[in-house]
């Protein structure tokens, strides 16, 4: 799976499904980009930035 997205360290916009867990939230999912390996984790969508 692949998500598209502007990466804030490199100039890619395609980022990787790392990993994912299931959570009281839903799903976590990690994506890394494939350029630089920046990684950030989702919940259903929604962004944790306290995780990137
Ligand atoms: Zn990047």
């Amino acid at each position: 799976m692949e998500l598209h997205q502007d990466c804030p360290e490199c100039d890619s916009e395609e980022f990787y499904r790392a990993a994912s867990t299931m959570v009281h939230l839903g799903e976590k999912v990690k994506w890394r980009c494939v350029d630089c390996g920046y990684g950030f984790v989702r919940i259903d969508g929604a962004v944790d930035t306290s995780t990137a």
